[in-house]
Protein backbone atom coordinates (compact mmCIF):
# COMPACT_ATOMS: atom_id res chain seq x y z
CA UNK A 1 0.00 0.00 0.00
CA UNK A 2 0.86 3.54 -0.51
CA UNK A 3 0.11 6.18 1.17
CA UNK A 4 -1.16 9.32 -0.29
CA UNK A 5 -2.05 12.76 1.00
CA UNK A 6 -6.30 13.00 1.21
CA UNK A 7 -6.62 16.07 -0.41
CA UNK A 8 -5.20 14.39 -4.03
CA UNK A 9 -7.89 11.82 -4.06
CA UNK A 10 -10.76 13.91 -3.31
CA UNK A 11 -11.14 14.46 0.32
CA UNK A 12 -11.88 18.31 1.15
CA UNK A 13 -9.45 18.49 4.24
CA UNK A 14 -7.80 21.67 2.83
CA UNK A 15 -6.65 24.80 4.31
CA UNK A 16 -9.58 26.18 2.23
CA UNK A 17 -12.57 23.22 2.49
CA UNK A 18 -11.52 22.04 -1.01
CA UNK A 19 -9.79 19.17 -2.68
CA UNK A 20 -7.54 18.85 -5.90
CA UNK A 21 -7.71 15.85 -8.88
CA UNK A 22 -5.18 14.05 -10.40
CA UNK A 23 -6.25 11.73 -12.55
CA UNK A 24 -3.16 9.43 -12.29
CA UNK A 25 -3.37 9.25 -8.52
CA UNK A 26 -7.39 8.77 -8.25
CA UNK A 27 -6.69 6.25 -10.59
CA UNK A 28 -4.45 4.38 -8.40
CA UNK A 29 -6.98 5.03 -5.63
CA UNK A 30 -10.26 3.44 -7.28
CA UNK A 31 -7.61 0.60 -7.41
CA UNK A 32 -7.50 0.22 -3.71
CA UNK A 33 -3.53 0.95 -3.81
CA UNK A 34 -3.83 3.67 -1.85
CA UNK A 35 -4.52 4.89 1.98
CA UNK A 36 -5.16 8.70 1.91
CA UNK A 37 -4.38 10.21 5.20
CA UNK A 38 -4.16 14.02 6.10
CA UNK A 39 -1.58 14.88 8.89
CA UNK A 40 -2.85 18.36 9.37
CA UNK A 41 -6.64 16.84 10.24
CA UNK A 42 -4.94 14.34 12.35
CA UNK A 43 -3.17 16.94 14.22
CA UNK A 44 -6.54 18.33 15.48
CA UNK A 45 -6.59 21.21 12.90
CA UNK A 46 -10.11 21.84 11.69
CA UNK A 47 -11.86 22.19 8.04
CA UNK A 48 -11.42 25.02 6.73
CA UNK A 49 -8.39 26.21 8.81
CA UNK A 50 -5.82 29.54 8.25
CA UNK A 51 -3.05 28.70 6.02
CA UNK A 52 -0.06 28.30 7.63
CA UNK A 53 3.86 28.78 6.30
CA UNK A 54 7.26 27.07 7.75
CA UNK A 55 8.36 30.56 9.42
CA UNK A 56 12.42 30.83 10.43
CA UNK A 57 12.02 32.53 13.77
CA UNK A 58 15.00 32.95 16.31
CA UNK A 59 13.78 29.87 18.18
CA UNK A 60 13.98 27.97 14.81
CA UNK A 61 11.35 27.02 12.29
CA UNK A 62 7.49 27.18 12.99
CA UNK A 63 4.59 26.67 11.61
CA UNK A 64 2.68 30.04 11.86
CA UNK A 65 -0.62 31.64 10.42
CA UNK A 66 -0.01 34.85 8.57
CA UNK A 67 -1.50 36.75 11.69
CA UNK A 68 1.26 34.95 13.99
CA UNK A 69 -0.28 32.01 15.08
CA UNK A 70 2.03 29.20 16.28
CA UNK A 71 0.59 25.89 15.18
CA UNK A 72 3.65 23.78 15.66
CA UNK A 73 2.37 21.53 17.93
CA UNK A 74 -0.26 20.86 15.78
CA UNK A 75 1.56 20.21 12.81
CA UNK A 76 4.23 18.24 14.80
CA UNK A 77 1.54 15.78 15.93
CA UNK A 78 -0.21 15.25 12.76
CA UNK A 79 3.18 14.27 11.38
CA UNK A 80 3.85 11.62 14.13
CA UNK A 81 0.81 10.46 13.61
CA UNK A 82 1.37 10.04 10.09
CA UNK A 83 4.23 7.97 10.63
CA UNK A 84 2.52 6.36 13.15
CA UNK A 85 0.05 5.06 10.83
CA UNK A 86 2.28 4.18 7.50
CA UNK A 87 4.83 1.89 10.19
CA UNK A 88 1.73 0.02 11.77
CA UNK A 89 0.59 -0.83 8.08
CA UNK A 90 4.13 -1.70 6.53
CA UNK A 91 4.44 1.55 4.34
CA UNK A 92 7.10 2.32 2.62
CA UNK A 93 6.17 4.60 0.12
CA UNK A 94 3.84 7.99 0.12
CA UNK A 95 2.57 10.31 -2.76
CA UNK A 96 2.45 13.86 -0.67
CA UNK A 97 1.32 17.13 -2.38
CA UNK A 98 3.77 19.69 -2.85
CA UNK A 99 4.36 22.88 -1.21
CA UNK A 100 2.48 22.60 1.48
CA UNK A 101 4.02 22.93 5.10
CA UNK A 102 3.04 19.07 5.92
CA UNK A 103 3.49 17.18 2.73
CA UNK A 104 5.70 19.21 0.47
CA UNK A 105 8.74 17.91 -0.58
CA UNK A 106 12.03 19.10 -2.20
CA UNK A 107 10.00 22.93 -2.19
CA UNK A 108 7.76 24.66 0.20
CA UNK A 109 6.92 28.10 0.62
CA UNK A 110 9.15 30.58 2.41
CA UNK A 111 6.95 31.69 5.43
CA UNK A 112 6.71 35.46 3.66
CA UNK A 113 2.90 34.31 2.61
CA UNK A 114 4.19 35.91 -0.82
CA UNK A 115 4.07 32.30 -3.07
CA UNK A 116 7.69 32.26 -2.49
CA UNK A 117 9.39 28.75 -2.87
CA UNK A 118 12.29 27.76 -1.38
CA UNK A 119 14.09 24.48 -0.81
CA UNK A 120 12.97 22.46 1.88
CA UNK A 121 10.61 19.80 3.23
CA UNK A 122 7.01 19.80 4.92
CA UNK A 123 7.21 18.13 8.82
CA UNK A 124 5.48 15.12 7.77
CA UNK A 125 7.53 14.59 4.27
CA UNK A 126 10.58 15.20 6.31
CA UNK A 127 9.20 12.83 9.08
CA UNK A 128 8.41 10.27 6.67
CA UNK A 129 11.92 10.47 4.76
CA UNK A 130 14.09 10.09 7.95
CA UNK A 131 11.78 7.19 8.71
CA UNK A 132 13.15 5.53 5.35
CA UNK A 133 9.95 5.90 3.68
CA UNK A 134 10.18 7.06 -0.17
CA UNK A 135 7.76 10.37 -0.57
CA UNK A 136 6.80 11.56 -4.31
CA UNK A 137 5.05 14.36 -5.20
CA UNK A 138 1.68 14.56 -7.32
CA UNK A 139 4.10 15.58 -10.14
CA UNK A 140 5.48 12.78 -10.08
CA UNK A 141 3.04 10.41 -10.78
FE1 LIG B 1 -3.47 17.88 1.82
FE2 LIG B 1 -1.39 17.33 3.35
FE3 LIG B 1 -2.55 19.70 3.52
FE4 LIG B 1 -3.84 17.57 4.44
S1 LIG B 1 -1.93 18.39 5.24
S2 LIG B 1 -4.69 19.17 3.17
S3 LIG B 1 -3.18 16.02 3.01
S4 LIG B 1 -1.48 18.88 1.74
Amino acid sequence: MIAVSACLVGVRCRYDGKAVSYPAIMKLYEQGKLIPLCPEVLGGLSIPRTSCELVQTSEGPKVMTQNGEDKTDAFIKGAEMTLTVCKSLGIKKAILKSKSPSCGCGQIYDGTFTRTLIEGNGLTADLLLEAGIQVLGENDI
